[in-house]
């Protein structure tokens, strides 16, 4: 007989599989198909956010990666329209660092010496590189997205389009320069804004001296203060030491001044407030160094001066601090700025000149305590923010950076966050905490490969920002014909002229913050104000012949602008999801997304960040090739994304597993429907499965229309955990209770079984099919090839309507499958193997499942089962010690021993009632144990009894149930086909199994069974 379906074999080799239906996809051009199919439907507008083109595809990518995949494949079965647009991050330090590494340049001064042109080109060859790679990875992973038609932000028209941004941000009065105390990172040589302080693995514990410094008073001979610093470094920069007004200071009997609070058990000779000691001047560390020659040191007030540490004498370095510079304006402070951009000590700080703030610290210690100003020097481990792409620890700098004004936005920003609906809720909270509290935004870096900021600052004062490339040419005075990019260093050679005094006016030389290169692109891919459409607009600079995404019109914008939906990191809150927050509100005044699925971190499976250096990073590639993209995916859309995804092999095994079960199901249906001459017909999937129902069958058409139901909703909620759980429960059924109970039917070829099961399992795969789409679609082609008119792919055949449910039945057979499964705990307790018949059961609880007294009967082999009050089982109850202990008090002994005695009354709703107390379910620990010959279990107020007691007659019947079990497994052994008939001999020994030989006959498939053997063996008949 010729095949119907395809085979398929014993279990499914995922990396090749999935090859196999990539080049399926690819051949038979699958997904230009589908996005021809929704043309013109309703629009589901995503926005993707740019993946920083610096790098291979790393698993923790591919999480974000897959939940954008699931939600685009969703709503394209739903018929939506999209741009499947992806994005290229392209500019800033991840790039620079990158290639500075491979190119072993080491400082700004050797970048400038290798020249800024040849570094721009290696920094764009570095993009082409990854983006190249992303894609290969991303298209492993079964990403569909229009590959090719990539925005990457180093194009000319996305930097174009931040120049208009910042030109508005000009003529609004939001762009200023601010003299400001940053932090810096000295490797870098560029400062480091707030945001990017947020990023994950800034803050990281690093040992630090501790010193506590003595600082003599000047008109007090014998007097000091004594401060505590663990930046020696920033000592010759002291001007100040701050004080707590209202706090109480002790003078000690050494000649120390310390707060009372940090030394609560020394002797005081004196006792002042700290208003007391303001005014007071002393000697600075370092007041002979020539920088420092001439500063007052003055004893300050500070509200803010902390107790719980160091001394409650603070020192002040208006240069080296955030906190210390504020302090420096309203006190009038001398402002020392000690280190140059690579945090080296500049020459007139005499000896130190040329030290880098860390290796000054122990030639610091040293010198204090050769010169007597040393108290005390031990370590200290501490939190310390460390620069997010090179890891080196950051120092403070006074520096000039260009900003973008906040305050006249920030109500805008959050009546716009409020507009957006968020998941998990608490990260659109954190967006609030965020924009409620973040400062200006600074703008400019100290670097090369960027945004070039395209702000012209006249020496008369007057500042123009340049708009765009046309404006560029119409002002400039010369240089244009050299410009090949708008970037470094072919823009800073166009000057232009100032506009207020005509002379020639230079760019500023720092570039933008990467946040505006990923801020703007709701505006820049979309065509906002583009007045025509303009086709391969986006391949422009630096971009040009690596896409060929289109510039579209403003029309266009209109159409698609907010996004819908987008979907990142946490960690996105204070970056692109707050760079285009801000820049759509500055520019638009809204949101530029509706809803946005936020998900936290993904760990190796022990809980550990994933480095390298660890050895626990797990390469995508490898990942591939052993787990398979499927598992890869099930694993990040299993996950809740409100917690950390632990990652791993381990995990991977135990999806595999699981699907595993999916895939033995739909083998079972291949197997037999090849034997039985089965063939599925097309319209049963839309018209539900023909044929006379049974109640098993009728079930689990409902079954199926729950699924599609909780499915959808999980879906609708951008909650895919609720998705996987449902088809994980989805497939038990089918497996464990539909194909087990219904297997008889199967072998006698019953048409309705079939068409009932394929039915289950082809609205199955295409519900569950955005998660996983290489196995989904794989199995619907081997099911739905036979069934004339099917769509070649599951991702062309639109989502599945949920058919008529019987809601009444669904809740019986969950009952039924209850007291099934307590009844397999119940003879795992008493340690009945299944295989043993059983004379009677007892159900209590589980009303529903009463009409299914057979069923239940069969599937635990007992020979009969009651429904009733289960009086074989004792009932111990005991007190919930953390509940009641602290509700009765010395009464609880009394209730204790109530208990314990049996002295209690059962309550309806699963109370009880004892020695005068009424105690609620939640208070007690209740047990059921079975009686002597009984086994009991009892789960959710259903308990069942089983009579454990074995006669002669069950005790042979449970051999009966090995023998057949033993003689099927042989076959197996043999390879013999399921159709093949077989002679069985089993041993004299067991002749008196005999009796059931027909039994024995119609379940091994044997034409005769003898028992004259020395042992089991079978013949193919
Ligand atoms: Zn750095
Ligand atoms: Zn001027």
């Amino acid at each position: 007989m010729a095949r119907i379906f395809s085979s398929l074999p014993d279990k499914p080799d995922h990396n090749a599989l999935e090859l196999d239906v990539l080049g399926r996809w690819e051949q038979e051009q699958t997904f230009d198909r589908l996005r021809e199919q929704n043309r013109g439907g309703p629009r589901f507008s995503f926005v993707d956010g740019p993946v920083t083109a610096n790098k291979t595809l790393a698993v923790h990518t591919a999480w974000g990666r897959t939940l954008k995949d699931v939600f685009q494949r969703y709503k394209a079965l739903r018929g939506f329209d999209q741009r499947y647009q992806n994005g290229f991050d392209c500019q800033g330090l991840w790039i620079e660092v990158g290639v500075e590494r491979e190119l072993g340049l080491n400082s700004k001064r050797e970048i400038e010496e290798y020249g800024l042109a040849e570094f721009a080109r290696k920094c764009r060859e570095k993009v082409i590189w990854s983006a190249t790679e992303l894609t290969r990875g991303s298209k492993r992973l079964g990403q569909w997205m229009d590959w090719g038609n990539d925005y990457f932000t180093f194009s000319d028209t996305n930097i174009e389009y931040i120049w208009r941004f910042l030109k508005l941000q000009h003529a609004q009065g939001r762009l200023h320069k601010g003299h400001r105390s940053t932090e810096w990172c000295p490797r870098c040589g560029t400062s480091i804004s707030q945001h990017e302080l947020s990023q994950s693995g800034v803050y990281q514990d690093k040992t630090d001296p501790s010193l506590y410094v003595r600082l003599p008073l000047r008109d007090r001979p014998g007097e000091s203060l004594v401060v505590w610093t663990t930046t020696p470094w920033t000592l010759p920069a002291n001007v100040a030491a701050a004080v707590k007004p209202d706090a109480e200071y002790i003078l000690k009997p050494n000649g120390e001044w310390v707060a009372r609070a940090l030394e609560p058990d020394a002797t005081a000779e004196r006792t002042v407030l700290g208003a007391e000691l303001v005014g007071l001047e002393y000697d600075g560390p370092y007041d002979h160094l020539p920088a420092v020659e001439g500063t007052e040191h003055r004893v300050i007030p500070w509200e803010d001066v902390t107790l719980d540490e160091g001394t409650g004498v603070v020192h002040i370095a208006p240069g080296c601090g955030g906190e210390d510079f504020e302090l420096s304006k309203v006190h009038g402070l001398r402002v020392l700025t000690p280190v140059d951009e690579s945090g080296r000590f500049y020459d007139e700080y005499g000896w130190l000149h040329g030290l880098s703030a860390a290796d000054a610290a122990d030639q610091i210690t040293g010198d204090l305590a050769e010169r007597g100003r040393l108290v005390a020097s031990t370590q200290i481990v501490h939190r310390y923010p460390h620069c997010w792409r090179c890891d080196t620890p950051l120092i403070f700098r006074i520096t000039d950076d260009w900003f973008i004004g906040v305050d006249d936005l920030r109500q805008p920003l959050l009546d716009a966050n409020a507009t957006v609906e968020w998941t998990p809720a608490y990260m659109g909270k954190r967006m609030d905490d965020w924009l409620r509290n973040m400062g200006d935004w600074n703008i400019s870096r100290r670097r090369y490969y960027g945004l070039p900021l395209p702000i012209y600052e006249c020496g008369c004062g007057h500042v123009t920002v340049v708009g765009s490339k046309a404006e560029l040419a119409e002002r400039a005075v010369s240089g244009l014909d050299q410009l090949e990019e708008l970037r470094r260093p072919w823009v800073d050679e166009v000057p232009i002229r100032c506009e207020a005094c005509e002379e020639t006016v230079r760019r500023i030389p720092e570039v933008g913050d990467v946040w505006l290169d990923a801020g703007i692109v709701p505006f820049s891919t979309l065509g906002w104000e583009s007045p025509e459409w303009v086709p391969q607009g986006y391949a422009t600079g630096a971009a040009k012949g690596l896409t060929t995404a289109d510039l579209p019109d403003h029309a266009y914008w209109e159409q698609w602008f907010p996004a819908d939906w987008v979907s990142e990191m946490r960690e996105q809150i204070r970056l692109w999801f707050y760079s285009q927050l801000f820049m759509s509100v500055a520019l638009v005044g809204r949101a530029p997304f509706q809803k946005v699925l936020g998900y936290e971190k993904m760990l190796d499976e022990q809980g550990r960040e994933m480095h390298g250096s660890w050895g626990n990073m797990i390469e995508a590639q490898d990942a591939f090739a052993r787990m398979g993209a499927d598992v890869i995916r099930w694993q990040g859309a299993a996950q809740p994304p409100n917690q950390a995804l632990l990652f791993g092999f381990g995990p991977a095994h135990e999806i595999r597993r699981k699907l595993l079960t999916l895939w033995n199901s739909a083998r079972f249906l291949v197997d037999y429907a090849n034997i039985g001459g089965w063939t599925p017909s097309w319209d049963d999937l839309a018209a539900g499965p023909a044929g006379e129902l049974q109640p098993l069958d009728r079930w689990l058409v409902s079954r199926t229309s729950a699924f599609v139901e909780d499915a959808t909703a999980g879906y609708e909620s951008w909650w895919t955990p609720n998705v996987v759980r449902a088809f994980e429960a989805f497939v038990d059924d089918v497996s464990n209770w539909y194909i087990r109970r219904t297997r008889r039917r199967f072998w006698d070829g019953d048409e309705t079984a079939f068409a009932v099961l394929w039915y289950a399992l082809v609205q199955g795969l295409r519900v569950i099919s955005p998660v996983m789409p290489f196995l989904a679609d794989h199995l619907w082609r081997v099911l739905t090839e036979p069934a004339e008119g099917a769509p070649d792919s599951a991702f062309l055949a639109g989502w599945p309507e949920a058919a008529e449910r019987d809601d009444a039945l669904l809740a019986e057979v969950a009952d039924v499958r209850r007291v099934v499964e307590l009844g397999r705990q119940a003879r795992a307790t008493a340690g009945v193997k299944l295989r043993q018949p059983l004379r009677a059961m007892v159900v209590e609880g589980a009303e529903l499942a009463r009409s299914h007294a057979d069923e239940i009967a069969e599937e635990l082999r007992v020979k009969a089962v009651s429904f009733g009050a289960v009086d074989a089982s004792e009932l111990r109850v005991r007190p919930n010690l953390p509940v009641l202990g602290p509700k009765l008090g010395k009464e609880l002994a009394g209730v204790r021993a109530a208990l314990e005695s049996g002295a209690f009354e059962e309550l309806a709703g699963g109370g009880f009632r004892v020695a005068g107390h009424e105690l609620a379910p939640e208070e007690v620990l209740v047990e059921r144990q079975g009686k002597e010959g009984f086994a009991v279990a009892s789960a959710d107020s259903v308990t069942v009894a089983l009579d454990t007691h074995l006669d002669e007659e069950l005790v042979r019947e449970g051999r009966v149930y090995d023998l057949i079990h033993a003689v099927n497994s042989l076959r197996k052994e043999a390879g013999l086909e399921l159709t093949d008939r077989i002679r069985l001999t089993i041993p004299a020994d067991d002749a008196d199994l005999l009796s059931h030989s027909d039994w024995i006959a119609r379940e091994t498939l044997a034409v005769s069974v003898e028992a004259n053997g020395p042992q089991l063996s079978i013949a193919k008949a």
